[in-house]
């Protein structure tokens, strides 16, 4: 049966390959960014990025695009109201906005550590909360956050990332608890290493795709990076599994097995 998804960060990277894997099963897919310009370390998406992406992936579907910030909660309900109005329903909420910064814990100002947690951490109890009444009418319902193998294991000048992102594991094993009378089944993905703006604009900055491909290719034991399309295919599974919940599953290659 097709269901109605709704997917943050969905204007590029990791949430456009949720997108397109959701919309290639056959469901419907509300895709919610960013509409302004945000200032960070390096470019959010815009209103022109989320409208051409909607574009382009109406080739594979039935999609939509509205302007979110998850860091407000009324940008959240309203993004969880058009999916309602305009579809019936709210089925699957995927959590996958998020930001990256880095760097020593001394030198990390206080401003980046309150705003990663605001997208990354926050985001989602903001989003979790606009969406539950729907959710919990649903008669197939799931919750897929987008966590890390960063939040499996720390790293030096990774902090605040890894710190962010342990605690989305910690709400998704919290909230699978919580919920799972309410017949919502909540798990996390946990991605590898994706080559999108996070890596190419910043953790690895003007390093160029060959130099991050060898690298990836060197670090990790299947030897290559993850794709959007891989992570696409884990949330979709996360968010039909019947009798899953509570899990924080790898798609990384082998490069964190725990
Ligand atoms: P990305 O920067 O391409 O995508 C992130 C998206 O989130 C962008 O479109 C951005 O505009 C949006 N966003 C940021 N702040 C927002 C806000 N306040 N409200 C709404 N949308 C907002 O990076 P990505 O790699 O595709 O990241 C997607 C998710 O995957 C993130 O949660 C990230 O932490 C996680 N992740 C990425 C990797 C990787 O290697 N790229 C690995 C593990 C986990």
């Amino acid at each position: 049966m097709s269901r109605n998804i709704l997917v943050t960060g969905g204007a590029r990277g990791i949430g456009k390959g949720i997108a397109k894997a959701f919309l290639t099963n056959g469901d419907r897919v509300l895709i919610a960014d960013l509409g302004i310009r945000s200032s960070w370390k390096y470019d959010l998406s815009t209103e022109s990025d989320l409208n051409d992406a909607a574009e382009e992936l109406k080739e594979l579907g039935s999609v939509d695009a509205i302007n979110l910030d998850v860091t407000e909660f009324e940008s959240c309900l309203s993004a969880v109201m058009q999916m309602v109005e305009d579809a019936g329903s709210l089925d699957v909420l995927v959590n996958n906005a998020g930001i990256v910064d880095s760097g020593p814990i001394d030198a990390f100002p206080e401003a980046n550590w309150d705003r990663v947690f605001e997208v990354n951490v926050k985001g989602i109890y903001n989003m979790t909360r606009a969406a539950l009444p729907y959710l919990r009418e649903s008669e197939d319902s799931a919750i897929v956050n987008t966590a890390s193998i960063a939040g499996k294991r720390g790293s030096a000048n990774m902090s605040c990332y890894c710190a962010s992102k342990f605690a989305v594991i910690g709400l998704t094993q919290s909230l699978a608890q919580e919920l799972a009378q309410s017949g919502i089944r909540v798990n996390a993905v946990c991605p590898g290493i994706v080559g999108t703006a996070m890596w190419f604009d910043h953790l690895m900055a003007n390093q160029g795709e060959e130099a991050f491909d060898a690298a990836m290719a060197r670090r990790i034991p299947l030897q290559r990076p993850q794709t959007i399309g891989d992570i696409g295919e884990a949330v979709v599974y996360l968010a039909s599994a019947k009798n899953v919940t509570g899990i924080s599953m790898n798609v990384a290659g082998g490069l964190e097995m725990n």
